[in-house]
Order: structure tokens, then sequence, then C-alpha cells
């Protein structure tokens, strides 16, 4: 029997709407787990990726930790896939590109509606944050792009069976319009 293919999955500045999305391949998911074995990703309880053939990222990269954990991943994965709009452009996180970052602090913890007992968080184990959310392709290389928001489970299936397959993704135009 040839060994399974080790696949890694993390979100970074993204909702987990990616990941909910991929979960809905239902019963698919029986045939996944006969070829593939998951590495770190929210189905394990594995903190650090290792060497993996596929790395899905889902969001864009917002702070110091985001960047930290998206080098890891190129680091050890053969393959790295951008999931979903966040990790391609950004996506909704991005909104925040078109104020400071003291504005947007501002905002949620000292004037926004609700806030209650205003103080901006500032213990040091917090990860820095930068001044822009980044698409993940600004930071490291990334090999496939998997669109959508979230990709429908139908996208991570004939994107990651073609994957596993050893042959190139491509999407028919019924899983990439969304009119
Ligand atoms: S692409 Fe959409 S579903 Fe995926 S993390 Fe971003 S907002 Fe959530």
């Amino acid at each position: 029997m040839s060994p399974k293919i080790k696949i890694a999955t993390t979100s970074l500045a993204g909702c987990f709407g990616c990941h909910m999305s991929f979960l809905d391949i239902d019963e698919r998911i029986t045939a996944l787990a006969e070829v593939v074995e998951f590495d770190r990703s929210p189905l394990t309880d594995i903190e650090h990726c290792g060497p993996c053939d596929i790395g899905l990222i889902e969001g864009g990269v917002c702070n110091s930790e985001n960047v930290h954990v998206l080098r890891e991943f190129r680091k050890n994965c053969k393959v790295l896939v951008a999931v979903g709009a966040c990790a391609i452009n950004g996506g909704l996180p991005a909104l925040r590109n078109f104020v400071s970052v003291e504005a947007c602090l501002l905002e949620a913890y000292r004037d926004g509606i609700g806030v209650d007992n205003p103080q901006i968080p500032s213990d040091p184990e917090l990860p820095l944050l930068l001044d822009k959310v980044h698409p993940i392709h600004e930071i490291v290389k990334v090999d496939y792009f998997m669109p959508g928001c979230p990709p429908s489970a139908d996208v991570f299936w004939t994107f990651l069976s073609a994957l596993i397959e050893g042959r190139e993704p491509s999407l028919p135009y019924e899983l990439v319009h969304y009119d």
C-alpha cells in the first residue's frame, strides 16, 4: 500500500468558513481518509506543521504570528495552496487597509458602539499587528489558488482529488462562477 498523502491546513486572518466548507464534502471524507493523513489542522492536536505534501492556507496575513506560521508551512509543504478570497487577496479583513492600525484599535477597543471597559490590549504575548493585511503570495511563494468565499465543497473535492492523483487541478466553469 502506498504511503498516505500528508495534508496540513491552517487559518491565518480568516473566519474558518473555508475549513467548514471543506468539511461539507460530507461522506466523501471517508474516501479521502483512505489516502490522506492530516498533519497540523483543526482536526488534529499538532502544533507545528511537519513535512507535508500539501498545505492549505485559509486567510490573509495580518500579524507577526501569521507570518511565522505561513513561513513554516512554506518550508514544510511541497505544494502550498491559497484557499479562499482572504488568502488570495486579503478578503474582508483587508478592508482595514483603508485606515491606520491605530484607528482600527481605537474603534474596536475604545470608541466603538458597545465597547465596555475600554482598553487597547497590550499584553507582550500578543502578536504584533502588521500595518496592512496581506494576501499570502506577498509573503511566500504560492503554488495554487483555490477561489471562492468560501470555495464550495465540490471545489475542495475537485481540486484535492487532482493534486492527490498527481494531476494538474482544473476547475470547470460551473464551480467558479458566482452569479
Ligand atoms: S474566504 Fe470567506 S469563508 Fe474563507 S476565511 Fe475568508 S471570509 Fe471566511
